[in-house]
């Protein structure tokens, strides 16, 4: 860039700040022999001298007024160079006197560069909502999430859903996903960029219940507002994710809504959930919960052999009175009485060991007497 090179000085490549330097190419271009001293230009927000220079009192790092100032209205509240919580902002006399004599003093050519920056920074329609207020937000906040969504409507007006796109997608792209949220909610219905917004939004909730599962609730909570196509297309990501958890439950209760509100319409899903408690260690409670989900399957042939495969599994672990429970539920005659039987059987050969055992016992115990009562040699 033509612009850089000449003041010499680089642009930090990791802050994601508003390119400002595109509508000015001409102008720096046309420039070229203007050399501006690197401690007197913003360095990351206009790349340009700075025409009202302010400093962070915080840190002392500067920049132009305007550019800071839109910075904390609406991005952070932190020094984009340092990383320094700001408390206060406040015009930097020293620096402008400076700039004024050792720039715009030296050459007519330095003035009317100087008058030019002023001029397009005054009809910058970037900065026309922070233009009027006060330097600091109302608000003294500390984290993102906390912005003042309401300021941000009022300043923007007719023009929010255009001047607030890139913030939203700024707010999503640093994780700041309440604040991101809040602002999208504000979008009109129709906007072709809310739901577009709020699937990222999802996409990283279920990037961060790797971590966390509980925050595949909030991913669900963003999915309720989408529209009824985008719902569909975000089901299944949403659904897969829960499987990968612990949360079963909640994974058939999103399930539930979406059938019931024709998102999906293939019950077979169900089918996924009972398959993950069949696979884990024995467990009464969930063989039951594996019940209740199987009951919803509409397919006749597949509940039954999930109610078999179930059914199977308590009996294995010989819990025979559930095992009988859990066959109950197959509606088929012929099907229940098969499923009957063969709990019966393993229930019959269980209990004829244990009685063989009670009924051999008083023969063990009379050899365990004779071999106590022989005198050791
Ligand atoms: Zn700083």
């Amino acid at each position: 860039m033509a612009s850089s090179a000449r003041i010499g000085s680089a642009v930090d490549p990791s802050a994601k700040r508003p390119d400002l330097t595109e509508g000015k190419k001409d102008l720096s271009e046309e420039d070229d022999d203007i050399k501006i001293p690197t401690e007197f230009v913003d360095d990351v927000f206009t790349l340009e001298v700075m025409v009202d220079p302010y400093k962070i009192v915080d840190c002392d790092h500067g920049f132009e007024k305007l550019a800071i100032k839109k910075h904390l209205y609406f991005y952070d509240r932190v020094c984009p160079k340092c990383r320094a919580e700001i408390s206060k902002i406040v015009p930097d006399e020293e620096l402008a006197k400076k700039i004024q004599e050792e720039f715009v003093a030296i050459s007519e050519a330095n003035k009317t560069y100087f008058d030019k920056i002023k001029t397009a920074l005054g009809n910058d329609k970037d900065y026309d909502s922070v233009r009027d207020k006060p330097d600091m937000p109302a608000k003294l906040i500390t984290r993102e999430d906390d912005l003042d969504v309401d300021a941000l409507v009022e300043a923007l007006g007719d023009s929010y859903p255009t001047d607030a796109q890139p913030i939203i997608l700024h707010a999503i792209s640093r994780g700041n996903l309440t604040y991101a949220e809040q602002l999208n909610d504000r979008m009109p219905n129709a906007h072709y960029h809310k739901d577009f917004n709020y699937k990222l939004m999802i996409d990283e909730y279920i990037h961060l219940s790797i971590v966390d599962a509980s925050f595949l609730k909030k991913a669900e909570k963003i999915y309720d507002k989408l529209t009824s196509n985008s719902k569909k297309s975000k089901f299944h990501k949403i659904f897969d994710a829960y499987l990968k958890t612990t949360y079963l439950i909640d994974a058939e209760t999103f399930l539930d809504k979406a059938i019931k509100a024709a998102i999906v319409t293939d019950t077979s899903y169900y089918s996924k959930i009972i398959d993950i408690y069949l696979s884990k260690e024995f467990n009464l409670t969930n063989m039951q919960l594996a019940l209740k989900t199987a009951s919803k399957l509409s397919n006749a042939k597949t509940k039954e052999s999930y109610i078999t495969k179930i059914t199977h599994k308590i009996s294995d672990n010989k819990q025979y009175i559930d095992a009988f429970k859990s066959a109950k539920n197959i509606s088929h005659f012929v099907g229940r009485l098969f499923l009957y039987s063969l709990v019966a059987g393993s229930a019959m050969s269980y209990y004829l060991l244990k009685i063989g055992h009670g009924f051999l016992y008083p023969f063990r115990a009379i050899r365990t007497k004779k071999n106590r009562s022989k005198p050791k040699t």
